[in-house]
């Protein structure tokens, strides 16, 4: 089988409260709603790029527990292949733990669990879909040595390589910028990346990519000087939680199906499938299916 798309990523159960106010240490309150989610940025990238229509893998790890089964049910649901999905009783299925006050600020508590236990043997187990793909999406849920290796793998065998350096480390390895064809970021990652030695864009990455929330994105590409500015459409946004991981994911879709669109014109046509998800609650749950989405878009 030849995997067009692959994915190597976090999984995480999320699990939120809402309450009148946050409690205070040692306190306990009665909140009004309760919820659970799946998420992790690298499979909620996943599920928007299969939903687009890609054929997609995702290399992972989760608990073999209740969260996991239940993370490995949505994931096939959502048509993902789970071959190199791994169940380990070392460790929880990764979860957040999310508090709402109705002022909408939160508190959260992030427990990657199974996420860390990804390895190089998983990778190499996996070395097929990952040197067989499109394109390999990599973020830093997981160890970081480990989607760098990932990477690595890609790149030596000519697949392209689309890294999303979230959550932002101050002290991200460089190696990072040498094995991304694309690097793409939104505008709080980039500012924590800032202070690190990208060198000369020509010796980096291809294509550095920000995105702007409701403004859209900035294209910056080694050969042109000019950052380039790709408005997104104007929507009525109810949540814009997961819009970045939505973005990552049509991107990664379109990389791989549309190769010989302009970078342009995938950032344009990511931005108008990002742009849908924010209309709608939830994270997954927000993400549209190729059906539902104006054809001209495919
Ligand atoms: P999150 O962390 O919530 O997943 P992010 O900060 O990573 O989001 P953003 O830059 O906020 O990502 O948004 C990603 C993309 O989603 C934007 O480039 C744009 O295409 C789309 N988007 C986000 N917010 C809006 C909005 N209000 N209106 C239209 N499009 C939006």
């Amino acid at each position: 089988k030849k995997y067009v798309k692959y994915v190597q990523c976090a999984c995480m159960t999320a699990a939120e409260s809402l309450t009148t106010r946050l409690p205070k240490a040692g306190e306990t309150i009665i909140g009004h709603k309760f919820f659970v989610g799946f998420g992790g940025k690298g499979a909620n990238q996943c599920v928007q790029s299969a939903r687009l229509g890609a054929k997609t893998s995702l290399i992972c790890k989760v608990g073999s527990d209740s969260f996991g089964n239940d993370y490995v049910d949505n994931l096939k649901k959502n048509g993902i292949s789970t071959a190199f999905v791994g169940q380990t009783t070392d460790a929880a299925t990764g979860t957040a733990s999310i508090i709402v006050n109705s002022e909408g600020q939160n508190v959260i508590v992030i427990v990657p669990g199974a996420n860390l236990l990804l390895n190089f043997e998983d990778l190499k187990r996996a070395s097929d879909v990952i040197c067989k793909a499109k394109v390999v999406v990599c973020q830093l849920e997981i160890t970081p040595a480990v989607s760098l290796e990932a990477l690595k793998m890609a790149r030596a065998s000519g697949v392209k390589t689309l890294f999303n350096p979230a959550p932002a480390l101050a002290d991200l390895d460089p190696q990072f910028y040498t094995y991304s064809d694309i690097f793409c970021c939104n505008e709080t990652e980039a500012e924590i990346l800032t202070g690190i030695p990208v060198g000369n864009l020509e010796d980096a990455e291809k294509l550095v990519i920000v995105t702007l929330g409701a403004e859209g994105c900035m294209m910056i590409s080694g050969d042109e000087p000019i950052p380039k500015h790709v408005p997104a459409g104007k929507v009525r946004a109810v949540d814009t939680t997961g819009a970045g991981d939505s973005f990552v994911g049509a991107l990664a879709f379109y990389l791989a199906y549309y190769p010989t669109l302009s970078m342009e014109e995938m950032i344009r046509k990511s931005n108008c499938v990002a742009s849908v998800s924010v209309q709608a609650l939830g994270t997954q749950s927000s993400y549209p299916y190729r059906k539902d989405l104006p054809q001209d878009l495919f």
